[in-house]
């Protein structure tokens, strides 16, 4: 997904900070192992049980035959998506020392998910197995109301009353394949003539995609305006698009019916788990559409007891967050790598970040060189660093650098968001290794 931002660039010198504890690569193995690297916390020492057999090593991965990442990039879904602290394992073990009646606690967990997350009242939330589950259960919710046939038969529509979801052009994206999956039809508009033409007596729901917000004629505010005259439910996904914390009730106060996040990005909560937010009887029915309810379009989105518990600590643990410590713990593993890097002839580093950025809010850092000084391409310098043994070491997509690449200089993007402790001397020590490879002789 490539997002295009005015990024602050700031010289690296100026930000280089006090250097993380740094431990060898055996060192970090252990430390990985051990699980001592959490976001907001530090390890508990707690009793474990000893393992035989699997698990036995303390290194689950290389048990498998799987290489560890070393991420770079972020919140990627296909690495993994983000780390959970120990304080939200733990609650998730206090899930799992019981049973619960799932509809019950769900609506338990909403309304402790409403507290946190600051939502007007009328509102409520819900725990579903993640952003995209989030999407399908709260449009098919809005499509069936609580009428059982209905709930029994989408995604096929005959007979029913709202079939189409209106949806700006320019917001369209991987996601809206969760809306069409209940059977809606998409309706595309671009100028805000177009969306009220649109409007009519199927229209079940309007779609927000809250990153493309620039893209789009209409904005946030503006769009909730409309639906609101015109008394249609409005769906804001703002899946990615924590930090900065108070996103997390913006929409909702904004007016959004219905507004949903990833529970294992930012918020580091469990993988599999998503927050839907929304007026009471939206939250309702979405529920009736999803686990543990059978026959139901969204009983594939399980969301289990361990995730629900889990997610509300995340939550919780997240919302009391001091994102400007956390922002300063990614600028001095940054700039332990640029200072490594600096010793290069033809390196450097520079810092890229915008606290408006709405999706994937965080610092990265920018590394090019001068072609003339290193023969490598930014690909092979990629590809090096993920053929790295044992750590995978994973970079986040660059974008096309358009607006931002000012020379033409080879250049790829490095984030801390995703590091772990003593993750970035692994990263410096290997790129420098990379970069040296390609010196040309003076
Ligand atoms: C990641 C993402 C999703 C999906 O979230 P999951 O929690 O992984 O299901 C949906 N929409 C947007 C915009 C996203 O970035």
């Amino acid at each position: 997904m490539k997002l295009i931002s005015d990024c602050s660039r700031r010289s690296f010198l100026s930000r280089i900070g006090a250097a993380a504890t740094l431990l060898g690569a055996g060192g970090l193995r252990g430390a990985v192992a051990e699980g001592q690297s959490s976001d907001f916390g530090k390890e508990s020492s707690r009793a474990r049980p000893r393992l035989t057999g699997l698990g036995s090593t303390g290194d689950i991965y290389a048990e498998l035959g799987v290489n560890t990442v070393v991420n770079a990039a972020g919140t990627y879904t296909a690495l993994g998506g983000s780390l959970m602290s120990p304080e939200v394992m733990e609650v998730m073990r206090l899930g799992n020392t019981g049973f619960a009646d799932i509809n019950e606690l769900e609506v338990a967990a909403g309304k402790k998910m409403a507290e946190l997350c600051r939502m007007p009242s009328g509102y409520t939330g819900l725990v579903t197995g993640g952003a995209a589950a989030a999407l399908l259960v709260g449009y098919a919710g809005i499509l069936t109301g609580d009428n059982r046939q209905y709930i029994q038969q989408i995604p096929d529509l005959t007979g029913m009353p709202k079939t189409e979801v209106i949806i700006q052009k320019s917001h369209r994206y991987a996601f809206d394949h969760q809306i069409r999956q209940t059977g809606v039809k998409l309706i595309e508009v671009e100028t805000r003539d177009q969306l009220l033409a649109a409007i009519n007596p199927r229209t079940a729901a309007m779609h927000f995609t809250n990153y493309l917000n620039g893209l789009g004629q209409i904005k946030v505010d503006e769009y909730v305006q409309i639906a609101k005259e015109h008394n249609l439910p409005a769906f804001n996904d703002a899946a990615a698009d924590t930090p900065p914390i108070s996103r997390l009730w913006k929409y909702t106060e904004m007016g959004y019916d219905l507004v949903t996040f990833s529970g294992g990005k930012d918020i580091r909560g469990p993988q599999a788990a998503g927050l839907l937010m929304g007026k009471e009887d939206l939250i309702r029915c979405a529920l009736l559409n999803m686990s543990p309810n059978e026959d139901t379009i969204g009983r594939a989105s399980k969301v289990g007891k361990e995730e629900i518990c889990g997610m509300l600590k995340a939550i919780e643990m997240f919302v009391a967050s001091d994102q400007a410590a956390i922002l300063k713990g990614y600028y001095a593993q940054l700039g332990q790598i640029a200072r490594t890097l600096g010793r290069i002839p033809g390196v450097t580093s520079d810092y890229e970040y915008n606290p408006e950025e709405i999706a994937n809010n965080t610092v990265r850092m920018a590394v090019s060189w001068d072609p003339a000084k290193i023969a490598l391409t930014k690909d092979q310098v990629t590809q090096q660093l993920a053929a790295t043994r044992p750590y995978s070491i994973r970079l986040a997509d660059d974008g096309d650098g358009s607006g931002k690449n000012l020379s033409s200089n080879p250049r790829i993007q490095i984030t801390a968001w995703m590091l772990q402790p003593a993750q970035e001397k692994l990263i410096a020590d290997r790129l420098a290794e990379i970069l040296r490879s390609g010196q040309k002789a003076a």
